[in-house]
């Protein structure tokens, strides 16, 4: 089980929503779950549950609005104190549809790259303080997510090598590009042991995912969450999918 002070971005709806779900259920809830989205105010299936789990703190947070990073930090710095974040899950995402090479858009790129690559590694920067406090202050030796860790929400669809149907220019090239970071945030912050791995949460009934995918969020969630609480030194810098299955770069 995972334990601590977790923060998880895109927490509204889908896989983010179900993650916080899940935590807040289970019988040793974590401490602390900064549940962040765009729209609290919207968020209503969210502030349901964070009305009867006070563990939970709806907090406003646009990946892409890096301009509101500075507030949103000192916000989570109040929330959490001197411990710090154990774990942060970098989930929120985004997959434009029509992006075959006779479609694809400029924009789309930008867009995708802004959500899925640029804002995960510049908001792991902005935490990087609070991440490195919990890892100072854990007693847990060697690494775990209940340490410090970042967890970036990935896809097999970022996975070259995988790749045998082509398109999706937008969402592969962005994924591709975040395993790339989370190799290099791995080798980075190893001294300090914080673990960074890639997940693929699997092909999942969600507004991205569909209706025909095999997974529901439930599944896939209480199968990540599984995975991550074995997480040590082996899987740092590594990609693997919801079950705990290597997946080739
Ligand atoms: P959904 O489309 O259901 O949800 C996406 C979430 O990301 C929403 O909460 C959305 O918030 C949030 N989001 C998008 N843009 C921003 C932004 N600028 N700032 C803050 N939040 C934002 O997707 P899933 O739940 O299915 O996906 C979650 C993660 O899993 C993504 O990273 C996705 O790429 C990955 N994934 C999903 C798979 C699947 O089959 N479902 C397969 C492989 C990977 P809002 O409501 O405000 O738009």
């Amino acid at each position: 089980m995972l334990s601590g002070k977790i923060l998880i971005t895109g927490s509204n709806r889908g896989l983010g929503l179900e993650f916080v779900n899940q935590l807040a259920k289970c019988n040793n809830s974590p401490e602390m779950i900064i549940a962040t989205c765009r729209k609290p105010e919207e968020a209503m299936d969210l502030q349901t549950l964070a009305n009867t789990h006070k563990n939970i703190h709806v907090t406003k947070l646009d990946v892409a609005n890096e301009a509101s990073y500075g507030s949103f930090v000192d916000h989570v710095k109040d929330l959490v104190g001197s411990t710090g974040i154990n774990l942060l899950v970098n989930n929120a995402g985004y997959a434009p549809k029509s992006t075959r090479i006779n479609m694809v858009k400029w924009e789309q790129m930008q867009e995708t790259l802004l959500i899925n690559t640029i804002a995960p590694l510049m908001i792991t920067k902005a935490l990087l303080p609070l991440l490195t406090a919990a890892a100072s202050k854990s007693c847990i030796d060697g690494f775990s997510v209940n340490k410090a860790a970042v967890i970036n929400m990935s896809s097999v669809l970022g996975s070259i090598s995988a790749n045998a149907q082509g398109g999706l220019y937008p969402y592969r090239a962005s994924k591709a590009a975040l395993n790339a970071i989370t190799k290099s945030l791995s080798l980075d912050l190893q001294h300090q042991y914080i673990l960074v791995a890639s997940i693929h949460p699997g092909w999942v009934q969600t507004d991205m995912g569909g209706k025909n995918a095999p997974l529901t969020p439930q599944e896939s969630i209480s199968e990540i969450v599984k995975t991550l609480s074995k997480f040590n030194e082996e899987h740092n810098g590594g990609f693997y999918q919801y079950d705990g299955k290597q997946i080739q770069w």
